[in-house]
């Protein structure tokens, strides 16, 4: 008996439970990973931990671990084997898991759970392959016996399978060399033993015992050898090598898990999978593929990882919607008209929608442009998309693009990858089942790139007509026609799509909406949408406009209606609330005296004003219907105004002047604000600026500095050198958001301005424009956003560079209405509208007197 070197595993383990097979010491599984203790065992230990002995566990054989942490754990087996972590395989795909490669060292005793969660954690204690060994035989004599004659069993065993079959002869080498000791348990996890006997041979904790139980269990299988070389004589050669196949496969597979009942069922898939892949429509190439797959996989054993990524694979093959479509019904007259319904304004959007869909009509096979709807959030760009889909009786699916910064989201992952996938196109063709889907491209303009490409090039394929029948996705590697699928793409700003994605894309602005427009939607979708989700009617809550117009101006100030939408879910949240409660007093007030109260309320509510939901709220009668949300009731709701008219109180000093910014997010007004101090002619701009914008700050100083005897504008010191002995600070709030772009340029002058010379600016006037140096006003971009956030901020005056003048038939007439506006070709125009009574240069009598 050779000696074994001890092994000494750590007192504490982390346990692994399983429930499917049994490792033995000595032999090596694979087990799959997928509950939440397991995971979390495997990601902290074997996929974090550096040293060996972080990856040495406590295998707890027949304890299945609950599927959630929460639940509390079953009784654990009480012995278990230490095991050696040796691979780790993990895939995402259908849902996280990793596969184990795991080696059994020896037997253990939990003796006490020391945590339960993330994992359990216990003190054991070592019961085998101690130093000491075996110290729990009567005699070594006895022992020496028993051993012997397993031994004589075992090498009978082997020698009745084909010792051509390296594997086998392998074994017959081990058995010389390995300890003796080791050889039962070895043995049991090759020979065919259910997982119980597996079980009872880990519980044999005497070497004594385990030798005695393991012996049957060979005669067993020599005995059924025999048997079965009997009955197959003529193929003995055959039978030889799938009876040696059979124990092999054991060696290297999860033992115990290829029960016949499984293998059975795995087959049938197979043979399914086979039937599918005969019937189904796929095109020539791609059926090849399959065919050949489906001969590899059938080789393959089970428990190979490939085995899974292959059959993962061939099912999503046979589940792509290859010839399958939907009928496009599409009427232009019905289109308009669902159009109209889904959505109020947007006039611009919806006329080049129904133009798209008038020339699919005519032609069938549109190599036509990508439609791109841009605008800020909130603005309806995706609920146009789906309405398109509706209209034309196509599935919708979105794809959301924002932050994809791997080109293998699009275009998949090769198939030699653990995990691999397919892209988001292809999922999404699965996922819809036909083949000629809309596509909504959500957020092209918040694509990423990395090091593992670009995905806007990948895109590029994807939207090219000319190249996309035959999309290649690195997963399938076989192309898919996308020629049939309707893309259609949105962004907050064109500015950051890639060029050549924009080359191919057709743009739609989408402006945001003035407040009317925003009462408009409000009523006619917004709330009724949001009383059908809250389970209310109109006779239980009433919003008048006013309330509305309340909550677009006091508690949202942005370009779309997505938080007025929200606040309208918060409103109705708060009415269903009183709403249950006043039922359940209803309820309680009893039968008699509800039905006379009801005929009561009939008449109440006929002529009395409807309560207000902060007078309910005490009331121990239900609350009268409908529940009117007049201002008071909004405060209660929505907590006291976000935002103020706080216009006037900012500009209560000189030095201050209202700029208007374009953002992705919309138009945005800016209060630009400036101070002077004593110092050496320097200029500090804070707020984070671009480049172009720091130049229009110079450009304005220069300007100033230049004009200031004409305009009589003095430094603190009554110098026309503004910057001699002078420091100025430029600040534009919301320092944290960059800011880059020229047509801050007329704010700066006039804000620079109104601290030269002391005097206030307009406080309803908002400016945008890019200046020169000799003063001229240049046209800027985003015309109508910015006018719109002017209205919104309440403002009365805008002045605009004069040749955007034409972008003005763009606005509303109403919100055209409600402002004046000041084309101005050069900063003299400017100023003049800027300050009340105007900034006119004017020579003042009492400096002329001076200077003669
Ligand atoms: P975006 O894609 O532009 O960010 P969404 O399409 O998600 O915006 O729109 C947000 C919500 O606002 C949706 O519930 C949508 O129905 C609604 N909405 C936006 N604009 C309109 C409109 N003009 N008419 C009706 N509902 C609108």
């Amino acid at each position: 008996m050779s000696s074994v070197s001890p092994i000494q595993i750590p007192s504490r383990l982390p346990l692994l439970l399983t429930h499917e097979g049994v490792l033995l010491p000595g032999s090596t599984m694979r087990t799959s990973v997928d509950t939440v203790r397991n995971l979390q065992l495997v990601r902290s230990r074997l996929l974090k931990g550096t040293s060996l002995q972080s990856t040495i566990l406590g295998v707890i054989p027949n304890t299945p671990d609950p599927a959630s942490d929460t639940q509390d754990l079953p009784p654990l087996h009480r012995i278990g084997t230490a095991a050696l972590a040796v691979q780790v395989v993990g895939s995402n795909w259908p849902k996280p898991h990793y596969t184990l490669l795991i080696t059994g060292l020896c037997r253990f005793q939990i003796i006490q759970v020391l945590k339960e969660k993330p994992y359990p954690v216990a003190e054991v204690e070592q019961l085998d392959r101690l130093e000491e060994f075996p110290n729990t035989c009567k005699t070594r004599e006895e022992l020496g016996e028993l051993s012997e004659q397993f031994y004589r069993y075992a090498v009978q065993l082997v020698e009745m399978l084909d010792m051509s079959v390296p594997a086998v002869a392998k074994l017959r080498r081990l058995l010389d060399s390995l300890p003796r000791e080791a050889l039962p348990d070895i043995l049991t996890s090759i020979i065919r033993t259910s997982n119980k006997e597996k079980l009872q041979i880990l519980d044999a904790v005497s070497l004594e015992e385990r030798f005695k139980m393991t012996i049957p269990l060979l005669v067993r299988q020599i005995e059924g050898l025999k048997l079965l070389q009997k009955t197959r004589k003529p193929k003995q050669d055959d039978d030889k090598r799938v009876i040696a196949i059979r124990p092999i496969r054991r060696i290297t597979h999860i033992p115990g898990t290829l029960e016949d009942e499984d293998e059975d069922e795995d087959n049938d898939d197979i043979v399914m999978l086979e039937k599918k892949i005969r019937t189904s429509s796929m095109p020539e190439q791609a059926h090849k593929v399959c065919v050949k797959e489906i001969k590899r996989l059938k080789k393959m054993p089970q428990s190979m990882p490939e085995y899974a990524l292959t059959r993962n694979y061939l099912e999503l093959m046979v589940e792509l919607p290859w010839n399958k479509s939907t009928t496009d019904h599409l009427d232009i007259r019905a289109a308009r008209i669902l159009l109209d319904n889904d959505h109020y304004a947007m006039e611009k959007l919806k006329k080049r929608v129904l133009e798209y869909l008038a020339v699919r009509q005519l032609k069938n096979n549109l190599k036509g442009p990508i439609l791109c709807f841009v605008g800020p959030p909130g603005v309806g760009k995706t609920s146009v998309g789906r309405s398109v889909a509706k209209t034309l009786g196509r599935e919708f699916h979105r794809i959301a693009l924002g932050g994809v910064c791997d080109q293998s989201d699009i275009r998949g992952h090769r198939r030699t990858y653990v995990g691999s996938m397919p892209g988001r196109i292809i999922n999404g063709l699965k996922t819809v089942g036909v083949n000629n889907p809309v596509f909504l491209l959500d957020e092209v303009d918040k694509l990423g790139k990395s090091l593992q490409g670009d995905p806007a090039a990948a895109l590029l394929e994807v939207l090219d007509p000319e190249q996309n029948h035959n999309f290649t996705d690195h997963y399938l590697n076989v192309a898919f026609d996308l020629s049939q699928v309707l893309f259609i793409a949105t962004a907050n700003t064109t500015a950051t799509i890639p060029p050549a994605l924009l080359d191919r894309m057709e743009i739609i602005q989408v402006p945001g909406y003035t407040q009317e427009e925003k009462v408009e939607i409000a009523h006619r979708h917004l709330i009724p949408k949001q009383l059908e989700q809250h389970g209310l009617t109109p006779q239980q809550i009433q919003i008048p406009q006013v309330t509305t117009l309340a909550i677009i101006t006091r508690y949202t100030r942005e370009a779309g209606v997505r938080s007025l939408d929200r606040r309208f879910g918060a409103v109705c949240r708060a009415v269903a609330v009183k709403v249950a409660e006043g039922q359940h007093k209803e309820a309680r007030l009893g039968r008699s005296d509800v039905t006379e109260g009801e005929g009561c309320r009939e008449h109440v509510l006929e002529d009395a004003k409807p309560e207000s939901i902060s007078d309910t709220a005490d009331l121990a009668l239900p609350p009268e219907m409908p529940i009117l949300i007049d201002f008071h009731a909004l405060k209660d709701i929505l907590g006291p105004p976000l935002y103020e008219m706080e216009v006037s109180e900012r500009l209560n000093q000189p030095g201050v002047a209202i700029g208007l910014a374009w953002t992705p997010l919309g138009g945005k007004i800016m209060f630009v604000e400036a101070s002077r101090m004593d110092g050496e002619g320097q200029l500090t701009l804070t707020g984070q600026l671009g480049d172009i914008m720091k130049e229009s700050a110079h450009l304005a100083i220069s300007w100033l500095r230049s004009n200031a005897k004409k305009y009589h504008l003095t430094n603190a010191f009554g110098s026309f050198d503004l910057l001699d002995n002078t420091d100025i600070h430029l600040h534009f709030p919301a320092g944290a958001v960059t800011k880059d772009g020229p047509s801050a340029g007329v704010t700066i002058v006039t804000c620079l301005a109104s601290l030269f010379s002391g005097r206030l600016v307009r406080s309803d006037v908002a400016m945008t424009g890019e200046i020169t140096l000799r003063g001229l006003v240049l046209p800027v971009g985003g015309i109508k956003d910015k006018v719109l956030a002017a209205h919104r901020a309440g403002l009365k005056q805008v002045i605009i560079p004069q040749r955007n003048e034409k972008d003005l038939e763009e606005i509303p007439s109403n919100v055209r209405q409600d402002l004046n506006f000041v084309p101005a070709s050069c900063l003299d125009e400017v100023l003049n509208a800027a300050f009340d009574g105007g900034f006119a240069a004017k020579a003042r009598p009492g400096l002329i007197d001076s200077k003669l």
